[in-house]
């Protein structure tokens, strides 16, 4: 596999149906890229493992997204126990205080169970860290105090579009940082330096298809094989090569996740 990547939505039927996936799934490994499918809910946790167990280049992880912890998350602990093969890590857990879909104390709740499972596993997590609209940063006011609380967590910012100071905090705490199409299109300067400034060694590559399709996609659902533009454009905002880009974060990948 030249590209992994980290944080695809491709085995949820909410989004994909069976002949769509085994689509996507070929066209990613005409272009030798694999892919991580990340759950958001105790459904999506179970057709994750399925997905992953039937296609070689596709690996699982298995959570509870925030939005979705008022639905519960102990099915996740069951297939944690259950130990099924093609799990390498839990996600996409974390905040979400843009839409509140879950309550706070709920999504409290539902994180500090499964940074706990991480721990159990010694699994890497997926996290999902969105503030408010107001962009206060209360979010991670909560966040870093419960990270912290867990000593030897580790894991990936997955869709980083915040601050530099918090992406610090991020990296001094050994996290690895996802990047993924929005870096293709996004228009904000500071954001531009960021991705030139992440240390190339903590870089992930991912998509979060079908969400955030890469320009010149843009307007067609989104795939893993278009993690290459992601690729591509972070070559080209730190006038490094491709081939440099690809082989980092495909090594970060296999380091973080043991794939
Ligand atoms: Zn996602």
């Amino acid at each position: 596999m030249k590209l992994i990547d980290t944080h695809c939505h491709i085995h949820d039927s909410e989004f994909f149906t069976p002949e769509l996936q085994n689509d996507v799934y070929a066209q990613a490994i005409e272009s030798q890229t694999g892919m991580i499918c990340v759950a958001t809910s105790e459904k999506s946790s179970q057709q994750a493992v399925d997905f992953a167990s039937s296609h070689a280049d596709a690996w699982a992880i298995v959570g509870v997204h925030p939005h979705d912890t008022k639905d519960g998350w102990n099915a996740v602990g069951e297939l944690l126990s259950s130990r099924r093969e093609g799990i390498v890590g839990i996600g996409e857990i974390g905040l979400d205080y843009f839409y509140m879909n879950s309550d706070r104390d709920t999504q409290i709740a539902g994180l500090e169970q499964q940074l706990q499972w991480a721990l159990d596993y010694d699994l890497p997590i997926s996290f999902h860290v969105r503030d408010e609209k107001q962009a206060s940063g209360a979010v991670w006011d909560d966040f870093w105090p419960l990270f912290d609380n867990f000593p030897g967590l580790r894991g990936a910012l997955h869709s980083f579009t915040d601050t530099k100071a918090q992406l610090e905090q991020g990296l001094s705490r050994g996290l690895y940082v996802g990047v993924n199409g929005i870096s293709t299109f996004t228009k904000d300067t500071a954001q531009q330096e960021l991705y030139a400034w992440i240390p190339l060694e903590k870089i992930l590559l991912e998509t979060d298809a079908p969400f955030l399709t890469p320009a010149p996609f843009r307007g067609t659902m989104n795939q893993p094989k278009f993690v290459g533009r992601v690729a591509e454009h972070m070559a080209t905002v730190r006038g490094v090569s491709l081939d440099l880009v690809s082989e980092s974060t495909t090594a970060n990948a296999r380091t973080l996740f043991s794939i």
